[in-house]
């Protein structure tokens, strides 16, 4: 249920879940993803058993959630929510596990994250639907195995390199999520607007999907950002004018960068001499946890060709240079 705030209008949390695709086909992109699950999800239905379990993989606000969401509705199955840092201790899955109904889309988001004896609980799980439960303290501690339903787990990661082994493996498919298109974000933006009935010129939704990083979560974001702005400013329509002082004024520039992949390319750039330099001392430099500057500014800036991971550190490409203005020194560091 949509939480009303004080003002009577649903809170602006909510209009992120109003805004999410409800099925296959109002989902925007990912063709190759796309079609792979349906691929998977099919061949399971026509059997009537249930399908393999699915890893999606990618940057935050890829539509990892949105499509787990989707999965459940093409099943027809209800769906459960979790993620790996709420998975502290085995007993937190014991307990969604065994209240699972056959059928069920258990979803973990952000699985790499998950503590270590809860992860080798899930193995057991995915494999043969059963848990062991410990009963007890110390030396009388014993286990006591116990069936679960047959569920389908969806696991989502931003990093599926730091995905265990034996994790991975039990996975039957796993989906690459790519950043997307300018098209395909236009056509996001088009439809957000159109939900939250915001009226937004061509043109101006071309400028807001240009400058989303490629991710449908910015794309939504900044278009509510830029109505703020036309309604407080202006007289509520969004124009390709208001959309770009609007964008200055949350300070994305050209590009899409914001504040903080400008402050990891900067640092880079003129604390580093353009590098290379270790993930962590960059994150140092622009007051951030590595896991941020890794999973969520790297991604974006190596697509951008901004910024190259070497076997020796980040550095920054010419690209990178010339877009904070400057001129790459002489040679070569790539
Ligand atoms: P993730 O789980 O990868 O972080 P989400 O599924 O939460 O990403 O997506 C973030 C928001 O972006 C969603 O609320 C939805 O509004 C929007 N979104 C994501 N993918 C799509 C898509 N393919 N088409 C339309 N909107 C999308």
């Amino acid at each position: 249920e949509d939480e009303l705030s004080p003002y009577g209008v649903p809170a602006e949390r909510d209009v992120e879940t109003s805004l999410r695709p409800a099925d296959l086909h109002e989902f925007v992109g990912q063709q190759r993803v796309r079609e792979q699950l349906e691929l998977v999800l099919h061949g399971a239905m026509r059997r009537g058993a249930a399908p393999d379990h699915v890893l999606l993989s990618g940057p935050p606000g890829l539509g990892k959630t949105s499509l787990a969401m989707i999965i459940a509705k093409e099943l027809g199955a209800a769906i459960r929510i979790t993620s790996g840092p709420a998975l502290e201790r085995a007993g937190d899955l014991a307990s969604m596990l065994s209240n699972l109904v056959e059928g069920d889309v258990l979803f973990i988001d952000e699985i790499h994250r998950m503590a270590r004896p809860a992860e080798e609980m899930l193995y057991l799980a995915m494999e043969d639907f059963r848990v062991d439960v410990m009963v007890g303290k110390g030396p009388g501690a014993t286990s006591i195995p116990l069936d679960i339903a047959p569920f389908t787990l969806v696991g989502a990661t931003t990093r599926s390199g730091s995905l265990t082994g034996p994790l991975r493996d039990r996975f039957g498919f796993t989906g690459h999520m790519e950043f997307y298109s300018a098209d395909e974000l236009d056509l996001i933006v088009k439809r957000s607007a159109k939900i939250l009935g915001v009226d937004v010129a061509e043109d101006a939704a071309i400028e807001i999907a240009g400058r989303s990083r490629g991710t449908p979560r910015i794309a939504n974001r900044l278009l509510r950002r830029v109505r703020d702005f036309a309604e407080v400013r202006a007289d509520g329509r969004v124009t390709e004018d208001i959309a770009k002082q609007a964008l200055v004024v949350y300070d994305v520039d050209h590009l899409g960068l914001d504040r903080l992949d400008r402050a990891v390319l900067t640092a880079l750039v003129k604390s580093f001499g353009g590098g290379p330099v270790g993930v962590s001392t960059l994150a140092v430099a622009v007051g951030e946890e590595p896991t941020t500057v890794e999973e969520v500014c790297e991604p974006y800036l190596v697509r951008a060709g901004m910024l190259a991971r070497t076997p020796r550190g980040r550095v920054a490409t010419p690209a990178a240079w010339h877009h904070l203005g400057l001129e790459p020194p002489a040679g070569d560091q790539l």
